[in-house]
């Protein structure tokens, strides 16, 4: 079972941002650690017969609240969780956020992993999509990881972002993967409902063209393939031995526990969402509640997440793994939706292996939508 710790403050609102994350005040600190305890103190007893392989605290920004917030948080689940002895356990971080004696101290309490969202290196870039820091902050806090001893290191990269262009993409790219950190994360922009972005009417003048995003993406891996970097994901790109392991339990359906406000959880088959409003997190008392309510998912349902989730991987899905789970071959579920995309050059099989090719990655929405059952 994976674990997820959610810190939803933020220094500031990127523009872009729709994730459960906001600024806030040292007594909401306060109150939301003291709840969170009480959180995963209740899980703990609840989960005390399941092996925690991966712990990820993410946000937000877990960086930007003092030190001991996640010592304290650290300690708690080492004490009260059965935690594998080399789990993977990674922190959030923000260039700008952090300091030399704040990731010393993450890596006293046993954090082994850290990612840094950094988006792009350019400043122009950066200060549209309303990010706090600058690319000599996040030198900085790269070279203070190193510093401290992470021998982990995630970069979170953006493209087809406002006032981007292949060029300047390909200069982020080619600078962060000169610096070799472990891991790199490459995400196109998404324009979400209810974001500045969304509203901003001049924000297509500064776009990239649908064919420069596509560029992009191609580009993404054949730069990083240079660097010795392997894509083993539709946005994650890894040094050899490095593939994050939090994400990929994800994508291969592992039970996961998502702790803090508006976490999601798969647990015992069934999929639950914690609120997203701070106010009624601060007064729950009994944490199983969603858990109970919620309906397990059908087979129908655990059949499409195996495919979508799956299918994001690089390695794509094994169809031996699929009779396994379900007692059915994948053709006698899948067989014309895989024969025609087969076919159409979107996915390709090798062995007991199937995933998406090349093309089939570009429209991955489209290829993924096939495979809905009708109930
Ligand atoms: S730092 Fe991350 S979580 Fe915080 S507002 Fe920006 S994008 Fe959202």
């Amino acid at each position: 079972m994976e674990l997820y710790v959610h810190i939803p403050f933020c220094a500031q609102k990127c523009k872009y941002c729709d994730f459960c994350s906001f600024q806030t005040s040292k007594e909401q600190i306060d109150s939301y650690i003291i709840q969170l305890k009480k959180e995963l103190l209740q899980w703990a007893s609840f989960c005390k017969d399941r092996m925690i392989s991966t712990v990820f605290i993410g946000g937000g920004t877990p960086s930007f609240i003092e030190a001991w917030y996640i010592e304290m948080i650290c300690q708690m689940i080492r004490e009260r969780f059965v935690l594998k002895s080399n789990a993977e356990i990674t922190i959030e971080a923000n260039p700008g956020t952090v300091s030399l004696s704040k990731l010393k101290s993450y890596k006293k309490a046993g954090i082994n992993r850290i990612s840094f969202g950094l988006q792009s290196t350019r400043k122009e870039e950066l200060e549209y999509l309303g990010r706090i820091h600058t690319y000599d902050q996040f030198l900085q806090s790269f070279e203070m990881a190193r510093k401290a001893g992470f021998e982990n290191i995630n970069v979170d990269l953006m493209s087809a972002i406002p006032k981007q262009n292949v060029h300047t993409y390909e200069e982020t790219l080619r600078k962060i993967a000169k610096l070799r950190p472990e891991h790199i994360s490459a995400y196109s922009l998404i324009i979400e409902e209810g974001t500045p972005f969304y509203e901003d009417k001049h924000l297509m003048e500064y776009l990239p063209s649908e064919e420069e995003e596509v560029l992009m993406y191609q580009m993404t891996g054949k730069i990083l393939k240079e660097y010795g970097y392997q894509k083993y994901e539709i946005s994650n790109y890894a040094r050899e031995g490095y593939d994050c392991q939090h994400n990929l339990g994800y994508w291969s359906q592992i039970s996961y526990l998502g702790v803090g406000l508006g976490a999601s959880s798969y647990l015992g088959g069934k999929r639950f969402d914690r609120t997203k409003h701070m106010e009624e997190y601060l007064k729950i008392q009994d944490f199983s509640k969603e858990y109970e309510q919620a309906k397990e998912l059908s087979v129908h349902e655990e059949m499409e997440e195996f495919m979508f989730l799956g299918l994001r991987k690089t390695k794509g899905i094994s169809v031996k793994k699929f009779y396994q789970c379900f007692g059915k071959k994948i053709e006698d579920v899948y067989g014309t939706v895989i024969e025609k995309a087969i076919k159409d050059g979107l996915m390709k099989r090798d062995g007991q292996w199937l995933s998406l090719t090349e093309a089939g990655v570009l429209v991955s929405n489209q290829v993924l939508c096939e495979f809905l059952l009708d109930v």
